[in-house]
């Protein structure tokens, strides 16, 4: 099995990039941003609670996240593999994969690192919000929220997954398939 994290702050590209590795390595592609907005759109418990925080474009709490992926994951026994794209993005989360896939006997392969910086993530997340129809895309305070929790939250991470010598680090600054291809060079070399 290939588990694969793609890693980086909001717009950096990582669904993008996700749904090509995905259809490249066929993998099972698991976006937590996707399930939340999913169901937002069919109006669940789950939804409803999502949406308070993703709004302000604050972190859903762990608990409940860790409790819906691990639900979306055990939904799909016979995959390959997945990429995990928007999860984890605390510490909390990550120690709750490592433990839930040991169970499963296997392991996170590699986290995918996308690099790019804070001036050009806004201006392509406000640049998707015009097509998106994303609440949280078109607000410039909620962009600056949620990237100041990538920064305070999740970017830690980079650590937790470089001690484990998994952390490959790729500039996602460049055309789409460029990029790509550097990503599938790391996932190539293992
Ligand atoms: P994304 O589509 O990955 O940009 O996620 C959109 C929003 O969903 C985030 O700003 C969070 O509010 C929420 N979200 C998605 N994934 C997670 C996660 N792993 N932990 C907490 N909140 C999340």
């Amino acid at each position: 099995m290939l588990n694969i994290v793609i890693f980086g702050p909001p717009g950096s590209g990582k669904g993008t990039q996700a749904v090509r590795l995905v259809e490249k390595y066929h993998l099972m592609h698991l976006s937590t941003g996707d399930v939340f907005r999913e169901n937002i759109k069919t109006g669940t418990e789950l939804g409803k609670l999502a949406k308070s925080y993703m709004d302000k474009g604050d972190l859903v709490p762990d608990e409940v996240t860790i409790r819906m992926l691990e639900s979306e994951v055990n939904k799909k026994p016979d995959s390959k593999g997945f990429i995990f794209d928007g999860f984890p993005r605390t510490t909390a989360q990550a120690q709750a994969l490592d433990k839930f896939l040991s169970g499963k006997k296997t392991s996170i392969g590699m986290t995918l690192a996308l690099d790019v910086e804070e001036e050009e993530l806004t201006r392509r997340i406000l640049a998707r919000g015009k097509d998106s129809g994303r609440a949280d895309d078109q607000n410039e305070e909620i962009i600056r929220n949620r990237v100041k929790e990538y920064t305070v939250k999740t970017a830690p991470l980079k650590e937790y997954y470089l001690k484990q010598g998994k952390l490959r680090i790729v500039k996602g600054e460049g055309g789409i398939e460029a990029i790509f291809q550097k990503l599938c060079k790391e996932v190539d070399n293992g």
